[in-house]
């Protein structure tokens, strides 16, 4: 944290120099225009961008809290989420809101289904909900907030949801369930119709996270590909989430949270009517409610319509498609399970697929890093059509470095083990304040060190998963005041 004190400038500046100063301030921003970036910016073209600047910045002080004040928001907000509804199989009661992203849809869903289950089920005083392991963690920040439980259940060897494992789960105190259309971690859609079917039987609610899939899965299914049933025309589905900021390719912050009946939605919503200001009724979590993402979410479903997404989506999967084979014939590459759209993971047998992000973060390219196994997370997207070839060379050239020794990899293996050594003979505290020293001795001066697969592997000896979280938690206190 920096010691020294910034305060209000006493006299403003420029327009000009302060522009001057944001731009350069982007100049070490991940470059996401040129296709560098695997996920977090969804563009398609500067006309597409246009539309929803213009779109966002037409009702830019427009405020949806009041709806009656604004019928403009209201009928956008009421559009868009009724087309949502239909694409995702919703028949007329099925209902929702605009929320400012997968999160907060994943936040209603479970205090939704909390709310729910007071009324209806008042025995339960410790409420649970079943989630696969691979499910969002959105719904873990939605168990801290709300007070539910999240049992989590492992999934089957191809990565989806374990049907019999999340019955057993099941307890008189579970409320809700959950399944992913798909997942984000390795983009496999879960059994949502036997899961659903579960959740009926023992009368849960049933919530399907498509947030990353509910504005691509109805197009790749119109396509030709093969989609298991994931949405409303699944019996015991009873809501689901569709982020219009990934692949509805609309402004952030913006999401749909849908549910079966208007009866259910009602327990998301919230009114307090003892306030000197009056009566305060609020549909979400926030407050005051950007104009902007609602307007241009609007404007861009009118624009593309059903021919510009099936169109997108074409070329989307079209491009996934040819990535993951050139992936597959990269020797010693893999791509993990049998992933529906064009979200998939990178895996290898033999090689580090950390030391394979640390070489193409070299050569521009940034991928995360996922564990439990070891891969790389791919979200493909419109952009990377253009970049494909140019990754897989580079992709290529990565793995042929990680296959050779070399003195380097030979090092920070010794640093793993000798770790490893340590946690057996010296207290846990003391080794975690160590290699973090190492690990930025490894890293080298200021920031994030740009070789990760040493830090990667030192903490994957971590003997102890509260001292990881400890270490994490100092990382995000020092990247802001
Ligand atoms: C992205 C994502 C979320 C969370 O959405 P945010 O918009 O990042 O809050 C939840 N579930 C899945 C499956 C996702 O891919």
């Amino acid at each position: 944290m920096s010691t020294e004190i910034l305060s209000l400038p006493q006299k403003g500046r420029t327009k000009k120099e302060i522009l001057a100063e944001m731009r350069a301030a982007r100049d070490h921003d991940i470059k996401w225009e040129q296709g560098r970036v695997f996920g977090l910016v969804y563009h398609i073209s500067d006309e597409i961008d246009n539309l929803l600047k213009e779109a966002f910045t037409m009702f830019f002080a427009e405020n949806g809290l009041n709806p009656t004040a604004f019928p403009s928001l209201r009928k956008f907000e009421t559009e868009v989420v009724a087309m949502t509804a239909a694409l995702l199989g919703g028949d007329q009661n099925v209902c929702g809101n605009i929320t400012t992203g997968g999160t907060e849809s994943l936040l209603m869903a479970v205090k939704t289904a909390r709310d729910w289950s007071r009324v209806h089920r008042p025995g339960i005083r410790e409420p649970e909900m079943v989630l696969p392991l691979s499910a969002h963690p959105a719904f873990d920040k939605a168990a801290e907030y709300f007070g539910v439980r999240a049992v989590h259940v492992p999934v089957r060897a191809d990565f989806r949801a374990d049907v019999e494992a999340m019955r057993a789960a099941i307890t008189p105190n579970t409320i809700l369930m959950a399944g992913s259309a798909p997942s984000y971690p390795h983009g496999v859609v879960d059994p949502i119709r036997e899961l659903a079917a579960i959740a009926q039987e023992h009368g849960l609610l049933f919530h399907t996270d498509s947030c990353v899939g509910g504005f691509m899965l109805p197009f790749v299914r119109k396509l030709g590909y093969p989609v298991p049933d994931f949405d409303f025309s699944v019996p015991g589905v009873t809501s689901m989430s569709a982020d219009l900021h990934k692949f509805g390719y609309a402004a952030k912050p913006a999401s749909v949270i849908l549910y079966r009946t208007p009866e259910l939605r009602r327990c998301q919503m919230f009114v307090y009517i003892d306030w000197p200001g009056g009566i305060y009724p609020s549909p979400t979590m926030t407050g005051s409610r950007a104009g902007g993402p609602v307007a241009a979410a609007w404007a861009l479903m009118n624009y593309l319509g059903e021919e510009g997404y099936l169109h997108i989506t074409d070329t989307v999967m079209k491009t996934a498609k040819y990535l993951q084979e050139g992936i597959k014939a990269i020797p010693g590459l893999t791509v993990l399970g049998d992933p529906e759209m064009s979200v998939f993971a990178i895996a290898s047998r033999k090689m580090d697929v950390n030391e394979i992000a640390d070489e193409l973060e070299l050569r521009g390219w940034h991928l995360d890093r996922q564990h439990f196994p070891a891969c790389l997370h791919m979200t493909v997207n419109y952009m990377h059509a253009a970049v494909a070839d140019e990754f897989l060379d580079d992709l290529a050239a990565a793995a042929g470095v990680v296959r050779k020794p070399s003195l380097r990899k030979t090092a920070s293996k010794f640093l793993i083990a000798s770790a490893n050594f340590l946690t057996r003979i010296l207290p846990e505290k003391w080794v975690s304040a160590l290699m973090s020293k190492v690990s930025s001795l490894l890293g080298g001066g200021g920031g994030l060190p740009s070789r990760l697969a040493p830090i990667y592997g030192l903490i994957g000896t971590l003997p102890n998963r509260g001292d990881l979280k400890e270490l994490v938690l100092d990382l995000l206190d020092s990247l802001t005041r």
